[in-house]
């Protein structure tokens, strides 16, 4: 528990990686400080200096890159949720971000800081997950890529280095044959941690959908996808029968990888009915 420590406010991208090479394990990042001001406020920080990184403006941008979109990590929930580019080519990333908070933390609060907090009930995680992502993480010596998925190692813990940052989220473009759906449940609409999200895309083909991909949020160890509902789906034409079945599939899925708790009475059948609406949602039928 430390009260006291120093704070630096860098302007670049290669001033920050040089304070992190040099100060390391004894320093933590600050984006937004929504989560981590209260993790201050509470005396529960150990880091001796505080790296400010909302000065570095290459890391605030969203932009397209071929048919990527990549996101820095700086981008506010809220420009998330406005910015056109999103709208259009990964739309259930918008609606994920415009869940989060209030329109004040949807303001300061970062995607950068969203994924790094790794919070099981993380709203934009379920839907980098459906979008493929791939997180950049930098150190001033390079830097490496990977998916979404193998940055967690369990709840509130990634496999981020002391001397790293997340530098950018990218991933491909979405076009118009993809169908999306996001839906949190939360105890009250306003300011609410979400009890269960869940992120759902589509591509259809005429009827048919070619490709379909579900994750779910505060349900399982670490973010993934439930690929024995999306084996289900893949190739069908979507009926309610179909939607049902992959529902129940959904939550059996979820039981499987997180154990029976106490809330699984609760969970399974809460599960198992927001699935089906965000399937029906995506495949716009049933509604
Ligand atoms: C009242 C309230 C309501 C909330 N509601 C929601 C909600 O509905 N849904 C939801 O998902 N979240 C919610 N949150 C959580 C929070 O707003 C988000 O997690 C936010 O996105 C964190 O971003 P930040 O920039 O504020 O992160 P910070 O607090 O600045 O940092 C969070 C963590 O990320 C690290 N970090 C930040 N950026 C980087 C980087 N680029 N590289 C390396 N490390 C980095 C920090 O060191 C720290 O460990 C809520 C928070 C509050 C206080």
């Amino acid at each position: 528990m430390r009260s006291e420590f120093a704070y630096a406010s860098p302007s670049s991208l290669g001033e920050a990686l040089e304070i992190l090479k040099d100060f390391g394990e004894r320093t933590c990042v600050i984006a937004g400080g929504t989560d981590l001001m209260i993790a201050i406020r509470e005396g529960e920080l150990r880091a001796e200096l505080l790296v400010d990184i909302s000065r570095i403006p290459e890391l605030r941008l969203i932009r397209e890159e071929g048919n990527q979109i990549c996101i820095g990590p700086l981008v506010t929930h809220g420009e998330l949720a406005s910015s056109g580019l999103i709208k259009k080519g990964a739309s259930v990333l918008g609606r994920a971000a415009n869940s989060v908070g209030s329109p004040q933390i949807r303001n300061m609060g970062t995607i950068g800081g969203n994924i790094i907090n790794a919070s099981p009930a993380a709203d934009t995680i379920p839907a980098l997950v459906v979008l493929e992502a791939q997180v950049t993480l930098k150190k001033r010596e390079g830097e490496r890529s990977l998916p979404i998925t193998d940055f967690y190692l369990g709840p509130y813990k990634t496999i981020i280095g002391a001397q790293e940052l997340l530098t950018k989220i990218t991933f491909a473009k979405l076009d118009d044959t993809w169908k999306s759906s996001f839906i949190k449940l939360a105890r009250r609409k306003a300011l609410a941690i979400s009890r269960i999200n869940i992120a759902v895309l589509a591509k259809m083909d005429e009827m048919r959908a070619k490709e379909v991909r579900v994750s779910i949020g505060s349900s399982t160890p670490t973010p993934c996808r439930m690929e024995k509902a999306e084996a289900v789906l893949r190739g069908a034409v979507p009926s309610a029968a179909v939607i049902e079945e992959a529902s129940r599939i959904v939550a059996e899925e979820m039981v499987a990888r997180s154990g029976v708790r106490p809330s699984t009475e609760y969970k399974r059948p809460a599960v198992q009915g927001l699935v089906k609406k965000a399937l029906q949602e995506a495949f716009n039928i049933g509604l």
